[in-house]
């Protein structure tokens, strides 16, 4: 296999052979199997698949912040400036969270906390991290962050509860929160799915503005090919628990080479299709993790399956500069493959 190129620009973060399983009535399951990327630094790496392929799992487990006690990651390595996160005690987790890598949400609510103002939520973290802060530079620390974001009159702002906010202005708050300690990393996982398209098109601008700015590296998780086609650099595809494709998102969109990501693509709206034109559908189901077929994961829903895909399970190959896939269609000749 040749060298995957971005390898060797500058990652920030190598995600290796990460395996997650939780633990459920019938047994347990892998949610994720041996998933790896590697995000490099200033760059922005969408992770795309349709719910419940593993996207959101893999986020929670470089933040380790895994449903406890009913999952936990069976193996791999969260490589961070040179830290396997993997290995990390849980206490020294708690420096790395909001200082390098900090997430944001889909549902602000679910990280903000309803009985307390803005102003406590977002200098928490400012106190307990840099004490030397006084209570003026606090006060107006917090100013800052929330101008920052977009908030107008911050000041006036700062004894409001988050109910007292549209949907939008909670984002806001939520992303002025994880910026609070300058991290890294920020980890953003559909934070624009439950907002209408105005306000989507904002939170998005405000991160890539954000980003440009500081020189953050962003990992995106969404559903949304139009979110990866405005926000990313780098793509990484998730079907089923695994990694089947990984390319730069101009790469994958020119040159998808995996079924399920040429099925993504074709299912997307465009504006220079015929009016009227009916959207392509994948058909069939995601299968559920405890009824997973052996071989390759997508084979009941493939066009070009073959007798052994029922069987054997596809390794990644390269095919193309910092171009991945995971199909049997590639690895026939020495990874050169041949197109579908
Ligand atoms: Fe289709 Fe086989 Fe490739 Fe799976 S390995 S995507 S079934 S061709």
């Amino acid at each position: 296999m040749a060298a995957d190129v971005r390898q060797i620009e500058d990652p920030i973060l190598s995600v290796q052979g990460l395996t997650v399983a939780f633990d459920t009535e019938a047994g347990p399951v892998r949610a994720v199997e041996k998933v790896g990327f590697t995000l490099i630094k200033g760059r922005t790496l969408g992770i795309v698949g349709e719910s419940g392929c593993g996207k959101s799992v893999t986020a929670l487990s470089i933040m380790r912040l895994l449903p406890q006690p009913m999952s936990r990651i069976e193996g791999g390595q969260v490589v961070l400036d040179g830290i396997d996160l993997v290995a990390l005690p849980a206490e020294s987790m708690q420096t790395i969270r909001g200082a390098s890598v900090a997430m944001i949400f889909q549902e602000p609510m679910s990280a903000l906390n309803p009985v307390h103002t803005l102003y406590k939520q977002i200098s928490e973290p400012l106190r307990i991290h840099r004490p030397e802060l006084s209570k003026g530079e606090l006060k107006r620390e917090v100013i800052r962050l929330l101008t920052d974001v977009g908030i107008p009159d911050a000041e006036g702002r700062l004894s409001a509860y988050p109910h007292q906010l549209s949907g939008g202005m909670r984002q806001r708050v939520m992303i002025a929160m994880a910026l609070a300690l300058s991290p890294a990393i920020l980890i953003a996982d559909e934070p624009t799915t439950a907002l209408d398209v105005t306000v989507q098109a904002q939170i998005l601008d405000l991160i890539r503005r954000i980003q440009t700015n500081s020189g953050m590296s962003v990992i995106f998780i969404t559903h949304d090919l139009g979110v990866i086609a405005e926000q990313c650099d780098d793509v990484v595809v998730m079907y089923a628990g695994k990694v089947v494709e990984r390319a730069g998102a101009s790469t994958l969109f020119a040159d998808p080479k995996h079924p399920y990501t040429q099925g993504l693509l074709a299912s997307m709206p465009r504006l220079d299709a015929p009016r009227k034109t009916r959207l392509a559908t994948i058909s069939g189901q995601v299968p559920g993790l405890m009824d997973l077929p052996p071989g390759c994961r997508f084979q009941n829903r493939c066009p070009h399956v073959m007798e052994r895909c029922r069987s054997e399970v596809p390794e990644e190959v390269t095919v193309g500069e910092a171009h991945q896939v995971a199909c049997h269609l590639y690895d026939m000749i020495g990874g050169s493959g041949k197109g579908c």
